[in-house]
């Protein structure tokens, strides 16, 4: 298990829960990419790196609300067709599959190859998800144990000769639907063998290592299926859903924490979004990116641009068949500057659901409580942590959260502004960040939600 969660630390910079989660993820990647018939034409049209890095985004849906260096993991895990998170287990990860794939054909069309293998991560991660026994067995008991107990070095599937899934994307989703419903039923009578010997007083692990090494293998095969067909049909030449290119230049404040994370740039009301590349941090203050979009249809297009530490932009761009346009969106600091908070002040909404971008909402009694996206904190850094209220009835609380060192359990750090408490609209608590704790994250409680309780609020490293 620490195998694949080191694995995760070293490309990604973070350690990997693995509590519920298949193990052998990035074995089960290679394993169905090493028998891709057309494996040498996509490594020259998606790059070697980019299709070696499926191993680490196919953990992805496993990284929720987590900066991951460059990007936050929802920036392709919530899409208009599916912006909520949802569970990884039969039967609720069902409805994963039409989604991810169709927006994984969509990004092999119009998006560039690193941006279109990071959306291939959420389809790879839950076709495999659903070969592991617990994961297909509803309800099923001795989790760990039945997704863990297998030998990742022996997932190889030499020799398979990979299925095309269908000839067209229509097809190809109805059969990866029922190819997904062959495997869930494989995995299930995997999980069914298994049970009886993981419940036993002393299971004997060897017994139990061949039957998950069945479902592993399965999987492998299943995923070399859809890998193959995703990249059939949506690197085949010819027409993607139009011909128009748009090439977006984002110019941004430069942060003195986070500076790696790219701009995200989205289509408003249409399935287009992507990040964008960096181009220079060279000069003194000046962040700069390039986003392209290539094989959009024609037609009038709102943009929203977005970078930490500074307001979204916007603009507006029609294109006409075949056109490539060019446009520049310098986008403005955030005040106050250098706020690693995302979506500060809750005006960003690119999804077609309520909730403004990178919140969650969950409730305790009678309050709403609001969690931000989860933000990297640097040990010594001390930060600025404040907030502009609107209401008394509000709390604004910043956790420093553990970094996930194994056998040591550390507590979280919370300091809180309470809305009771000050006649002050304006207020500011310090945290100084310590080697224990790697992630903060802000939640606003009250009856109210979040943007009627407060204007905006703010991290911002000081020292
Ligand atoms: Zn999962």
């Amino acid at each position: 298990m620490l195998r694949y969660a080191c694995l995760a630390v070293g490309i990604l910079g973070l350690v990997v829960g693995t509590a519920h989660a298949w193990g052998p993820h990035p074995q089960i990647t290679r394993a169905a990419l090493e028998v891709l018939p057309n494996l040498e034409e996509v490594k020259e049209k998606l790059g070697e790196s980019n299709l070696a890095a499926l191993q680490e985004y196919c953990w992805l849906p496993d990284h929720r609300g987590r900066d991951l260096g460059s990007f936050y993991a929802d920036d392709f895990l919530l899409i208009p067709d599916l912006p909520r998170h949802v569970g990884h287990v039969m039967p609720s990860v069902k409805v994963t599959f039409e989604p991810y794939f169709r927006h994984a054909l969509l990004a092999l069309r119009t998006e560039t190859p690193t941006n279109a293998c990071r959306q291939l991560g959420p389809l790879v991660h839950f076709v495999e998800d659903v070969g592991a026994p617990p994961h297909a067995k509803e309800n099923c008991p001795h989790h760990g144990e039945l997704e863990n107990w297998v030998k990742a070095e022996l997932i190889s599937i030499k020799g398979y000769q990979p299925k095309l899934l269908g000839h067209t994307d229509e097809e190809a989703l109805a059969g990866l639907l029922k190819r997904i419903e062959r495997l869930v039923e494989f995995s299930k009578e995997r999980a069914e063998r298994a049970l009886p010997l993981v419940s036993q007083p002393n299971p004997d692990r060897s017994q139990v290592e061949p039957i998950i090494l069945e479902s592993a293998l399965e999987t492998a095969r299943v995923t070399a299926d859809v890998l193959y067909t995703v990249f059939t049909l949506g690197l085949k030449p010819g027409p993607g859903p139009g011909s128009a290119h748009l090439t977006v230049l984002v110019s941004a404040p430069k942060l003195m924490e986070n500076n790696d994370q790219e701009a995200r740039v989205v289509l408003l009301g249409s399935p287009y979004s992507t990040l964008t590349q960096v181009q220079s941090t060279n000069t003194t203050d000046q962040w700069l990116g390039k986003a392209e979009f290539h094989n959009l249809p024609a037609g009038a297009y709102e943009l929203a641009v977005y970078r930490p530490g500074a307001l979204p932009g916007k603009a507006s761009v029609t294109l006409a068949d075949g056109e490539a346009k060019q446009i520049e969106i310098p986008l403005l600091p955030s005040d106050p500057p250098q706020n690693l908070v995302y979506n500060p002040d809750f005006t960003l909404r690119t999804l077609p659901i309520e909730t403004p971008d990178r919140w969650t909402v969950t409730t305790n009694g009678p309050n709403k409580v609001w969690t931000s996206a989860t933000m990297v904190i640097k040990p010594g850094t001390t930060y600025r942590c404040g907030a502009a209220l609107k209401s008394s009835n509000a709390t604004v609380t910043f956790i420093a959260q553990p970094a996930q060192k194994p056998g040591k359990t550390v507590a979280p750090v919370r300091v809180s502004i309470n809305g009771a408490q000050t006649d002050q609209k304006h207020y500011e608590v310090e945290l100084t960040a310590d080697e224990d704790h790697s992630t903060l994250v802000v939640q606003i409680s009250g009856t109210d939600d979040a943007p009627n309780l407060i204007e905006k609020v703010w991290v911002i490293p000081a020292r």
